[in-house]
């Protein structure tokens, strides 16, 4: 079998975390398996780069930023290589670019555009054990180093299995699998043994952070064959990212997912008239801002509310952004003691009463919604912050997914 396996940052945290990986793909090759491994960066190592950046500005250059946070990952490819070598396989420690990862040039941010494998084809046909540093890729032209965003590590790793048609992709992290929610939040929650890529594209993009959104669009677009397990304990096996089509017995509710890292932007009295809310959107979209709930209110004399939320990663870029609109608005204000509790469920679909309940569950604990948004197998809700843990336990046991 070809693997692609991915280690996460804690799973490579320490000296001896790196050895017991080298440990468990030690066991896959003396199994006959060949094994291309993404490493990240070791905890709190990409935070701790961004920390030493903003020292000198909050606002630092996107290529510049790219060349420091690509450095966590290279360290930690290269250590696991030497310590796999040490214990007599052949290995090669690869960046994205010697990996064939090229990608365009959005900094900070990249998109995948292309994957020249050969490079790797040949290794493995050499018999080595490649180790490739997640997270990065270059530019199309070849010039600079690019990063895929946080959590871009599990991107790289999906992103490899799919072009080179790995059997499977395994990701290694401090949790041994997918779980009805965060199991540092409700200890409770109960582990999913299978799950449908798009509900679990709807746990990533809102705020499970197990898996990088990207990373799952991906696997489900290359159907890829996705298992999300730990380096802690590899000898239990993890939860499988499927088809639909795969699991017979679909939930109402599957999971319930947290995001702190969100801003809420207040616009009060806005004009309101035609093409308003295009140039705000606009500007924003031109600075690849994420905009996620976007609420206007009922106009009255001649000017609107406009509510929206962003990542808060993006909040320095928003307000420079914003500066741009003041004569639009009365106010403008942000507010980052919100968070977002969502309820993610194929059966949504074709039940009624699934919003209510959450409603009535939030009710209970006396937590106000301020704002609501729904798609087809999603409700979230922006609450205050303080009450983050709290309602997300609340809808565990409204939704009773202990059981
Ligand atoms: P890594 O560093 O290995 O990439 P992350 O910290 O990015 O790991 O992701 C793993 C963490 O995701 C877990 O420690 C857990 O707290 C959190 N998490 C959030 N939601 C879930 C969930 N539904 N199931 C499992 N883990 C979750
Ligand atoms: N080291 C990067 C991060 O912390 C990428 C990753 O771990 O996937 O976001
Ligand atoms: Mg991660």
């Amino acid at each position: 079998m070809l693997k692609v396996l991915k280690f996460g940052g804690t799973s490579v945290g320490a000296l001896d975390r790196i050895q017991n990986v080298a440990n468990i793909i030690k066991k896959m090759k003396d199994d006959g398996d060949d094994v291309i491994a993404i490493v990240s960066a070791m905890s709190g190592e990409t935070n701790k780069l961004i920390e030493y950046a903003q020292y000198y500005t909050k606002t630092p250059d996107l290529k510049e930023m790219d060349m420091l946070l690509s450095s966590g990952e290279r360290v930690t490819s290269a250590l696991l290589s030497i310590a796999l070598n040490e214990m007599g396989y052949k290995t090669i420690s690869m960046s994205g670019r010697e990996a064939g990862i090229l990608t365009d040039s959005c900094h900070t941010k990249a998109r995948i555009e292309k994957i020249d494998t050969s490079k790797m084809k040949d290794a493995i046909k050499d018999g080595y054990t490649i180790i490739v540093a997640g997270f990065q890729g270059v530019t199309l032209d070849g010039s600079r180093v690019t990063t895929l965003g946080r959590g871009g590590s599990d991107l790289s790793a999906v992103a490899i299995a799919g072009a080179i048609k790995a059997d499977v992709c395994e990701i290694y992290t401090d949790v041994d699998g997918i779980y009805t929610t965060d199991p540092r939040i409700e200890p409770k929650a109960k582990k999913l043994e299978k799950i449908s890529y798009d509900e679990m594209l709807e746990l990533a993009s809102l705020g499970a952070k197990v898996l990088q959104n990207r990373s799952v669009e991906m696997a489900k677009k290359l159907n890829v064959n996705l298992v999300s397990r730990s380096s802690f304990t590899p000898e239990v096996e993890g939860t499988l990212i499927t088809k639909e089509e795969n699991i017979m017995e679909k939930p109402i509710v599957s999971g319930i997912a947290l995001d702190k890292n969100q801003v809420r932007v207040g616009m009060y009295g806005v004009i309101d008239r035609p093409g308003v809310a295009s140039a705000i959107f606009t500007a924003l979209a031109d600075k690849n801002i994420n905009v996620d709930m976007i609420v206007q209110t009922r106009g009255l004399d001649g000017t609107t509310d406009l509510d929206f939320t962003i990542p808060t990663t993006d909040l320095e870029i928003c307000k420079k952004v914003m500066t741009q609109f003041t004569a639009e608005a009365k106010n403008i204000d942000y507010n980052e003691a919100i968070c977002k509790v969502s309820i993610v469920g194929v059966g949504m679909k074709s039940h009624t009463g699934v919003a209510s309940k959450a409603f009535t569950a939030l009710a209970n604990e006396n937590i106000n919604i301020r704002i609501i948004s729904t798609s087809e197998i999603k409700i979230s809700m922006i609450i205050d912050e303080k009450y983050a843990e709290l309602a997300v336990r609340a809808l565990h046991d409204a939704y009773e997914l202990d059981k």
